[in-house]
Protein backbone atom coordinates (compact mmCIF):
# COMPACT_ATOMS: atom_id res chain seq x y z
CA UNK A 1 0.00 0.00 0.00
CA UNK A 2 1.33 3.25 -1.02
CA UNK A 3 1.17 5.53 2.42
CA UNK A 4 -0.90 9.02 2.26
CA UNK A 5 3.03 11.81 2.45
CA UNK A 6 4.71 8.78 0.16
CA UNK A 7 6.23 10.60 -2.80
CA UNK A 8 4.87 8.61 -6.08
CA UNK A 9 7.92 8.79 -9.03
CA UNK A 10 7.38 7.24 -12.71
CA UNK A 11 9.58 6.70 -15.25
CA UNK A 12 8.01 7.06 -18.06
CA UNK A 13 9.43 6.54 -22.11
CA UNK A 14 7.85 5.05 -25.16
CA UNK A 15 10.83 3.78 -26.24
CA UNK A 16 13.92 2.80 -23.92
CA UNK A 17 13.74 1.92 -20.80
CA UNK A 18 14.91 3.66 -17.64
CA UNK A 19 16.11 1.54 -15.08
CA UNK A 20 19.09 3.25 -15.44
CA UNK A 21 18.14 5.58 -13.09
CA UNK A 22 16.59 4.00 -10.39
CA UNK A 23 19.65 3.21 -8.11
CA UNK A 24 20.24 7.24 -8.35
CA UNK A 25 16.72 8.31 -7.23
CA UNK A 26 16.84 5.58 -4.59
CA UNK A 27 19.82 7.35 -3.09
CA UNK A 28 18.44 10.59 -3.41
CA UNK A 29 14.44 9.45 -2.57
CA UNK A 30 15.31 6.68 0.01
CA UNK A 31 11.27 6.83 1.29
CA UNK A 32 10.04 7.31 -2.32
CA UNK A 33 8.07 4.67 -4.27
CA UNK A 34 9.08 4.00 -7.93
CA UNK A 35 7.30 3.20 -11.45
CA UNK A 36 7.54 2.43 -14.63
CA UNK A 37 6.15 2.50 -17.79
CA UNK A 38 8.02 1.82 -21.10
CA UNK A 39 7.81 -0.40 -23.89
CA UNK A 40 8.50 -3.71 -21.84
CA UNK A 41 6.08 -2.80 -18.83
CA UNK A 42 3.16 -0.48 -16.87
CA UNK A 43 4.04 -0.61 -13.17
CA UNK A 44 2.09 2.50 -13.09
CA UNK A 45 -1.11 1.30 -10.81
CA UNK A 46 -3.10 3.27 -9.54
CA UNK A 47 -2.41 6.65 -11.22
CA UNK A 48 -3.85 8.81 -8.83
CA UNK A 49 -0.91 8.21 -6.35
CA UNK A 50 1.80 9.66 -9.09
CA UNK A 51 3.38 13.35 -7.93
CA UNK A 52 6.47 12.96 -10.40
CA UNK A 53 6.84 11.92 -14.27
CA UNK A 54 10.67 11.61 -15.04
CA UNK A 55 10.69 11.15 -18.85
CA UNK A 56 12.43 10.89 -21.95
CA UNK A 57 9.61 10.22 -24.81
CA UNK A 58 6.17 9.84 -22.75
CA UNK A 59 3.60 7.91 -23.95
CA UNK A 60 1.38 10.51 -25.75
CA UNK A 61 -1.83 10.98 -23.51
CA UNK A 62 -0.17 9.61 -20.00
CA UNK A 63 0.04 13.09 -18.13
CA UNK A 64 -3.12 13.72 -18.65
CA UNK A 65 -5.02 10.66 -16.58
CA UNK A 66 -2.47 11.56 -13.63
CA UNK A 67 -4.84 13.80 -11.37
CA UNK A 68 -1.82 14.26 -8.44
CA UNK A 69 1.11 15.65 -11.28
CA UNK A 70 2.89 18.34 -10.17
CA UNK A 71 6.00 17.96 -11.80
CA UNK A 72 6.96 15.99 -15.45
CA UNK A 73 10.97 16.09 -15.27
CA UNK A 74 12.66 15.99 -18.28
CA UNK A 75 16.18 13.90 -18.11
CA UNK A 76 17.48 15.91 -21.17
CA UNK A 77 18.45 19.80 -21.94
CA UNK A 78 15.21 19.67 -24.21
CA UNK A 79 11.68 19.28 -23.47
CA UNK A 80 10.57 18.97 -26.68
CA UNK A 81 10.25 15.41 -27.05
CA UNK A 82 7.42 15.76 -24.40
CA UNK A 83 5.77 18.61 -25.74
CA UNK A 84 4.07 17.19 -28.60
CA UNK A 85 1.47 15.73 -26.39
CA UNK A 86 -1.14 18.43 -27.14
CA UNK A 87 -3.23 16.63 -23.91
CA UNK A 88 -0.44 17.90 -21.32
CA UNK A 89 -2.15 19.60 -18.30
CA UNK A 90 -1.24 23.28 -18.83
CA UNK A 91 -0.67 23.72 -15.18
CA UNK A 92 2.33 21.19 -14.39
CA UNK A 93 5.94 22.54 -15.15
CA UNK A 94 8.02 20.40 -17.12
CA UNK A 95 11.59 21.06 -16.35
CA UNK A 96 14.47 20.37 -18.33
CA UNK A 97 18.57 19.58 -17.23
CA UNK A 98 20.72 22.81 -16.89
CA UNK A 99 23.85 21.17 -16.21
CA UNK A 100 27.76 21.76 -16.33
CA UNK A 101 28.99 18.10 -16.41
CA UNK A 102 26.25 17.98 -19.91
CA UNK A 103 27.88 21.11 -21.14
CA UNK A 104 31.58 19.98 -21.04
CA UNK A 105 30.50 16.53 -22.41
CA UNK A 106 29.21 18.89 -25.43
CA UNK A 107 32.16 20.74 -25.65
CA UNK A 108 34.01 17.70 -25.78
CA UNK A 109 31.99 16.29 -28.89
CA UNK A 110 32.15 19.73 -30.58
CA UNK A 111 35.08 20.46 -30.44
CA UNK A 112 35.97 17.06 -31.59
CA UNK A 113 33.82 17.49 -34.85
CA UNK A 114 34.93 21.30 -35.78
CA UNK A 115 38.38 19.66 -35.26
CA UNK A 116 38.70 16.67 -36.90
CA UNK A 117 36.95 18.25 -40.07
CA UNK A 118 39.06 21.40 -40.17
CA UNK A 119 41.79 19.49 -39.62
CA UNK A 120 41.22 17.02 -41.94
CA UNK A 121 41.48 14.25 -39.85
CA UNK A 122 38.48 11.68 -41.76
CA UNK A 123 41.19 12.03 -45.00
CA UNK A 124 44.02 10.97 -42.65
CA UNK A 125 42.25 7.95 -40.78
CA UNK A 126 41.61 7.31 -44.75
CA UNK A 127 45.42 7.49 -45.71
CA UNK A 128 46.52 5.37 -42.81
CA UNK A 129 44.10 2.48 -43.36
CA UNK A 130 46.12 2.67 -47.07
CA UNK A 131 49.24 3.51 -45.02
CA UNK A 132 49.76 6.33 -47.55
CA UNK A 133 51.95 9.51 -45.72
CA UNK A 134 50.14 12.35 -47.54
CA UNK A 135 50.40 15.84 -45.56
CA UNK A 136 47.10 16.75 -46.95
CA UNK A 137 48.26 20.89 -47.10
CA UNK A 138 47.68 23.70 -46.69
CA UNK A 139 47.67 23.01 -42.83
CA UNK A 140 45.22 26.15 -41.75
CA UNK A 141 45.59 27.59 -38.06
CA UNK A 142 42.00 27.27 -36.07
CA UNK A 143 42.53 31.59 -36.01
CA UNK A 144 41.61 31.47 -39.95
CA UNK A 145 38.43 29.45 -39.10
CA UNK A 146 35.04 31.16 -38.13
CA UNK A 147 32.89 28.77 -36.23
CA UNK A 148 29.06 29.95 -35.94
CA UNK A 149 27.34 28.43 -32.74
CA UNK A 150 23.39 28.63 -33.49
CA UNK A 151 21.72 28.61 -30.46
CA UNK A 152 24.08 30.61 -27.56
CA UNK A 153 22.33 29.10 -23.97
CA UNK A 154 24.32 26.91 -21.52
CA UNK A 155 25.72 24.01 -24.37
CA UNK A 156 26.52 26.85 -26.67
CA UNK A 157 28.03 29.42 -24.74
CA UNK A 158 30.21 26.76 -23.53
CA UNK A 159 31.16 25.41 -26.54
CA UNK A 160 32.19 28.64 -27.89
CA UNK A 161 34.31 29.44 -24.81
CA UNK A 162 36.59 26.41 -25.39
CA UNK A 163 36.85 26.84 -29.55
CA UNK A 164 37.92 30.61 -28.51
CA UNK A 165 40.43 28.91 -25.83
CA UNK A 166 42.00 26.84 -29.00
CA UNK A 167 42.09 30.02 -31.38
CA UNK A 168 38.92 29.59 -33.79
CA UNK A 169 36.99 32.67 -34.78
CA UNK A 170 33.56 32.17 -33.11
CA UNK A 171 30.11 34.00 -34.18
CA UNK A 172 27.48 33.40 -32.35
CA UNK A 173 23.33 33.41 -33.11
CA UNK A 174 20.44 33.91 -30.38
CA UNK A 175 16.89 34.85 -30.26
CA UNK A 176 17.24 37.80 -28.08
CA UNK A 177 20.07 40.45 -28.38
CA UNK A 178 23.17 39.20 -25.79
CA UNK A 179 25.05 42.37 -23.95
CA UNK A 180 27.45 40.44 -22.41
CA UNK A 181 29.17 37.99 -24.60
CA UNK A 182 32.62 37.66 -23.90
CA UNK A 183 35.13 39.04 -25.73
CA UNK A 184 36.44 38.08 -29.19
CA UNK A 185 32.56 36.39 -29.60
CA UNK A 186 30.58 38.28 -32.23
CA UNK A 187 26.76 38.07 -31.78
CA UNK A 188 23.73 38.01 -33.78
CA UNK A 189 20.53 37.47 -33.52
CA UNK A 190 16.77 36.99 -34.69
CA UNK A 191 15.57 36.29 -37.90
CA UNK A 192 16.95 39.74 -39.14
CA UNK A 193 20.67 38.62 -38.15
CA UNK A 194 20.97 34.81 -39.56
CA UNK A 195 21.78 35.63 -43.05
CA UNK A 196 24.93 37.71 -41.55
CA UNK A 197 25.75 35.18 -39.21
CA UNK A 198 25.67 32.28 -42.04
CA UNK A 199 27.47 34.24 -44.26
CA UNK A 200 30.75 34.28 -42.17
CA UNK A 201 30.18 30.23 -40.66
CA UNK A 202 33.04 27.82 -41.89
CA UNK A 203 31.86 25.61 -39.66
CA UNK A 204 27.98 25.59 -38.58
CA UNK A 205 27.23 24.31 -34.76
CA UNK A 206 23.54 23.53 -34.50
CA UNK A 207 22.85 23.95 -30.38
CA UNK A 208 19.29 25.50 -30.74
CA UNK A 209 16.37 23.96 -28.67
CA UNK A 210 13.10 22.28 -31.41
CA UNK A 211 10.28 24.86 -31.51
CA UNK A 212 8.04 25.94 -33.68
CA UNK A 213 10.17 28.89 -35.18
CA UNK A 214 13.51 26.42 -35.33
CA UNK A 215 11.67 23.33 -37.03
CA UNK A 216 13.41 23.04 -40.48
CA UNK A 217 15.53 25.79 -39.72
CA UNK A 218 18.91 24.31 -41.26
CA UNK A 219 16.66 24.15 -45.03
CA UNK A 220 18.46 24.62 -48.78
CA UNK A 221 17.97 28.51 -48.03
CA UNK A 222 20.17 28.32 -45.09
CA UNK A 223 22.88 26.37 -46.76
CA UNK A 224 23.17 28.88 -49.61
CA UNK A 225 24.04 31.33 -47.38
CA UNK A 226 27.05 29.67 -45.88
CA UNK A 227 30.53 30.31 -47.32
CA UNK A 228 30.82 27.41 -49.90
CA UNK A 229 31.99 24.15 -48.79
CA UNK A 230 31.25 24.71 -44.79
CA UNK A 231 30.93 22.11 -42.30
CA UNK A 232 27.67 21.34 -40.52
CA UNK A 233 27.40 20.29 -36.91
CA UNK A 234 24.43 19.37 -35.92
CA UNK A 235 24.06 18.51 -32.36
CA UNK A 236 20.29 19.68 -31.56
CA UNK A 237 17.54 17.68 -32.90
CA UNK A 238 16.97 15.73 -36.35
CA UNK A 239 13.95 18.23 -37.11
CA UNK A 240 15.99 21.08 -37.15
CA UNK A 241 17.75 19.54 -40.82
CA UNK A 242 15.72 19.40 -43.97
CA UNK A 243 17.09 15.99 -44.75
CA UNK A 244 16.88 16.11 -48.45
CA UNK A 245 18.23 19.93 -49.02
CA UNK A 246 20.85 18.71 -46.62
CA UNK A 247 21.89 15.51 -48.95
CA UNK A 248 21.34 18.33 -52.00
CA UNK A 249 23.95 20.28 -51.17
CA UNK A 250 26.24 18.03 -49.85
CA UNK A 251 26.38 16.41 -53.44
CA UNK A 252 26.48 19.60 -55.34
CA UNK A 253 29.16 20.65 -52.77
CA UNK A 254 27.43 23.96 -51.28
CA UNK A 255 28.13 21.72 -48.22
CA UNK A 256 32.03 20.36 -48.17
CA UNK A 257 30.65 18.00 -44.66
CA UNK A 258 28.62 17.06 -41.93
CA UNK A 259 28.86 15.55 -38.59
CA UNK A 260 25.29 14.31 -37.71
CA UNK A 261 24.62 13.75 -33.82
CA UNK A 262 20.37 14.04 -34.10
CA UNK A 263 17.91 12.63 -36.09
CA UNK A 264 14.33 12.75 -37.66
CA UNK A 265 14.14 9.31 -36.78
CA UNK A 266 16.17 7.56 -33.33
CA UNK A 267 17.67 5.03 -34.12
CA UNK A 268 18.10 6.50 -38.10
CA UNK A 269 16.79 3.45 -39.91
CA UNK A 270 19.20 1.31 -41.59
CA UNK A 271 17.94 2.33 -45.15
CA UNK A 272 18.40 5.67 -44.89
CA UNK A 273 20.86 7.73 -46.87
CA UNK A 274 22.87 9.55 -44.24
CA UNK A 275 24.46 6.14 -43.01
CA UNK A 276 26.34 5.84 -46.54
CA UNK A 277 27.51 8.98 -47.65
CA UNK A 278 30.83 9.72 -47.49
CA UNK A 279 30.83 13.50 -46.64
CA UNK A 280 28.36 12.69 -43.34
CA UNK A 281 29.59 11.04 -40.29
CA UNK A 282 27.05 9.46 -38.10
CA UNK A 283 26.76 9.47 -33.95
CA UNK A 284 23.88 7.60 -32.36
CA UNK A 285 22.67 10.53 -30.28
CA UNK A 286 25.78 10.11 -27.81
CA UNK A 287 27.26 13.90 -28.07
CA UNK A 288 26.49 14.49 -24.10
CA UNK A 289 24.60 12.80 -21.14
CA UNK A 290 23.43 14.18 -17.72
CA UNK A 291 24.32 11.61 -14.75
CA UNK A 292 21.17 9.89 -13.29
CA UNK A 293 23.04 11.33 -10.25
CA UNK A 294 22.32 14.69 -11.61
CA UNK A 295 18.68 13.86 -13.16
CA UNK A 296 17.61 12.80 -9.11
CA UNK A 297 19.20 15.95 -7.48
CA UNK A 298 17.61 18.14 -10.20
CA UNK A 299 14.40 16.77 -9.64
CA UNK A 300 14.51 16.86 -5.79
CA UNK A 301 15.46 20.57 -6.57
CA UNK A 302 12.93 21.12 -8.35
CA UNK A 303 10.53 20.14 -6.29
CA UNK A 304 11.80 21.98 -3.33
CA UNK A 305 11.10 24.93 -5.72
CA UNK A 306 8.06 24.27 -6.38
CA UNK A 307 7.46 23.61 -2.69
CA UNK A 308 8.59 27.38 -2.07
CA UNK A 309 6.98 28.88 -5.16
CA UNK A 310 10.73 30.12 -6.22
CA UNK A 311 11.16 31.63 -9.66
CA UNK A 312 14.30 29.70 -10.00
CA UNK A 313 12.53 26.45 -11.39
CA UNK A 314 13.76 25.53 -14.95
CA UNK A 315 10.22 25.35 -16.16
CA UNK A 316 9.29 25.38 -19.93
CA UNK A 317 8.14 28.54 -21.46
CA UNK A 318 5.31 27.44 -23.00
CA UNK A 319 5.12 31.02 -25.22
CA UNK A 320 8.42 31.06 -25.60
CA UNK A 321 8.81 26.77 -26.19
CA UNK A 322 12.09 26.56 -24.64
P1 LIG B 1 19.22 26.80 -23.84
O1 LIG B 1 20.13 27.15 -22.71
O2 LIG B 1 17.74 26.89 -23.67
O3 LIG B 1 19.65 27.77 -25.06
C1 LIG B 1 18.94 27.84 -26.26
C2 LIG B 1 19.59 28.90 -27.15
O4 LIG B 1 18.95 28.88 -28.43
C3 LIG B 1 19.45 30.33 -26.60
O5 LIG B 1 20.61 31.08 -26.85
C4 LIG B 1 18.28 30.88 -27.43
O6 LIG B 1 18.28 32.29 -27.59
C5 LIG B 1 18.53 30.21 -28.75
N1 LIG B 1 17.32 30.20 -29.57
C6 LIG B 1 16.09 29.69 -29.25
N2 LIG B 1 15.22 29.92 -30.25
C7 LIG B 1 15.90 30.59 -31.21
C8 LIG B 1 15.55 31.14 -32.48
N3 LIG B 1 14.30 31.04 -32.96
N4 LIG B 1 16.50 31.78 -33.20
C9 LIG B 1 17.77 31.90 -32.72
N5 LIG B 1 18.17 31.42 -31.52
C10 LIG B 1 17.25 30.76 -30.78
O7 LIG B 1 19.53 25.33 -24.39
P2 LIG B 1 20.82 24.39 -24.11
O8 LIG B 1 20.79 23.82 -22.74
O9 LIG B 1 22.05 25.12 -24.54
O10 LIG B 1 20.50 23.18 -25.13
C11 LIG B 1 20.35 23.45 -26.51
C12 LIG B 1 19.85 22.23 -27.25
O11 LIG B 1 20.87 21.25 -27.37
C13 LIG B 1 18.71 21.44 -26.59
O12 LIG B 1 17.45 22.10 -26.71
C14 LIG B 1 18.77 20.15 -27.38
O13 LIG B 1 18.05 20.33 -28.59
C15 LIG B 1 20.25 20.02 -27.70
N6 LIG B 1 20.92 18.92 -26.95
C16 LIG B 1 21.47 17.88 -27.64
C17 LIG B 1 22.12 16.85 -26.96
C18 LIG B 1 22.82 15.74 -27.70
O14 LIG B 1 23.35 14.83 -27.05
N7 LIG B 1 22.85 15.80 -29.02
C19 LIG B 1 22.20 16.86 -25.57
C20 LIG B 1 21.63 17.93 -24.89
C21 LIG B 1 20.99 18.95 -25.60
P3 LIG B 1 18.16 33.31 -26.32
O15 LIG B 1 19.51 33.24 -25.65
O16 LIG B 1 17.89 34.62 -26.94
O17 LIG B 1 17.04 32.78 -25.45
Amino acid sequence: MNGKQQLVIAFASRTIGMDYQTKAFTQQFPDAEFRYFDTERDTLGDRSEIDVVVCWTPPPGLMATLPKLRLIQSVAAGTDHITGDKSLPRDVPICRIVDTDMASGMTAYVTWAVVHRQRKMHGFLQNAREKRWDELLPIIPPVTHTVGIAGLGTLGMASARALMAIGYQVRGWSRTAKTDLPEGLTGFHGEEGMGDFLSGCDTLVCLLPLTAETRDVLDARAFDRLPRGAHLVNVGRGEHVVDADLLAALDDGRLGFATLDAFRDEPLPAEHPFWHHDKIIVTPHIATRTAPSTIARQTAENLARLDAADEALPALDMARGY
